[in-house]
């Protein structure tokens, strides 16, 4: 695995918020101003930046490496309210990493000549510990499974054959629509939950002539790829917000997976897995999942949301924290 790529992106701030925050950034630093400690990481976004910036810092290189074959997974982290849909989804204002990345992606299968590729989508939510189909709402609750053909998988998952980014973001949009059943407020739903989007490329080299091909060396062939982008639940803790019942154990399913995230993507970084060593990837839901594409030879990238204003200081610092343990 290469070395998990870390970007932070700070949203923009009301110019108030602008006069007070106790934030500087230094080309790829950040720290407190009445502090000398400072956080680095591979990029720090101000809030001039754009989406397709942030996109192009590694993203855009993860994706080019899944269509040559290699897994990828890219995570958007951060409190409630930080950027994490803007970024990952995009706002009316500007598009996101997802439609970036499949317009990219279609792109370079379409330059790719000497191969035939099928492309397949997902899209699914991780709530309260369970797993929900957001492409079929009907399905919930799917369990994980493992087995030798297909490796680690959610069964019953559906799994859409898609032609065209058009085709992605309507069937992203019916998604979207039917996610909050049950739910009175969908911001609120979505803040408690993990949302992956994945897409599967499987390819094969293309002969002359199909029929005199041999059987056994065009099974040699075949490449099958995970793309996963993932905007993950807000970090801020259920402690913190003073939530109780309900919200109390979303809080705590929320601490738990992210506080296994970090541990995963700790262990990884410091090359644990190459070293034989023991990653919990078990221990929750999301990073079971995404087992496949963040170990091995996976591509992986972290952008930080965060917001520069006061208020939220200690939460943005630590998001820092957890940020820097992928580093
Ligand atoms: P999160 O998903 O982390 O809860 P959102 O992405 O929903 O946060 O962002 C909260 C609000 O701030 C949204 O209205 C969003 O459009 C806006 N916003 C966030 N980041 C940016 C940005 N970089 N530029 C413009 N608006 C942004
Ligand atoms: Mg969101």
């Amino acid at each position: 695995m290469e070395r998990i790529y870390v970007t932070v992106r700070a949203r923009p701030l009301s110019a108030e918020d602008a006069k007070s925050s106790p934030w500087r950034i230094s080309g790829n630093s950040i720290n407190l101003t009445n502090q000398s400690a400072k956080f680095e990481f591979d990029r720090i976004f101000g809030e001039g930046c754009t989406t397709r910036e942030v996109y192009e810092a590694r993203t855009k290189e993860i994706v080019a490496s899944v269509v040559r074959g290699f897994n990828g997974t890219v995570f958007a982290y951060g409190q409630t309210n930080s950027g994490k849909t803007h970024t990952m989804r995009g706002s009316i204002t500007e598009p996101g990493i997802i439609p970036l990345a499949v317009h990219d992606l279609f792109q370079s299968i379409e330059e790719n000549s000497d191969r035939e590729f099928l492309v397949r989508m997902s899209y699914m939510e991780i709530y309260n510990e369970e797993i929900n189909d957001l492409l079929a709402p009907e399905h919930r609750r799917l369990q994980i499974h493992e087995s030798l053909e297909r490796g680690i998988f959610v069964a019953g998952l559906r799994e859409e054959i898609v032609v065209s980014p058009e085709q992605i973001i309507d069937l992203m949009e019916f998604g979207e629509s039917h996610r909050h059943v049950g739910e009175t407020n969908m911001n609120v739903h979505s803040s408690r939950s993990h949302t992956i989007f994945r897409m599967i490329i499987e390819s094969r080299e293309k002969t002359d002539d199909h029929a005199d091909a041999d059987a056994d060396s065009q099974c040699d062939a075949v490449r099958v790829s995970i793309l996963n982008l993932v905007d993950l639940a807000g970090s801020e803790r259920a402690a913190k917000t003073g939530a109780e019942g309900v919200r109390l154990k979303e809080g705590s399913h929320i601490n738990k997976s992210l506080m296994t995230l970090g541990t995963v993507i700790k262990k990884l970084s410091e090359g644990t897995e190459s070293q034989g060593g023991h990653v919990p990837y078990r221990d929750s839901k999301l990073t079971r999942i995404l087992q496949p594409a963040l170990g091995g030879n996976a591509n992986t990238a972290i952008i930080c949301n965060i917001t520069l204003a006061q208020i939220h200081s200690e939460e943005t610092k630590s998001s820092l924290q957890f940020a820097s343990r992928a580093i």
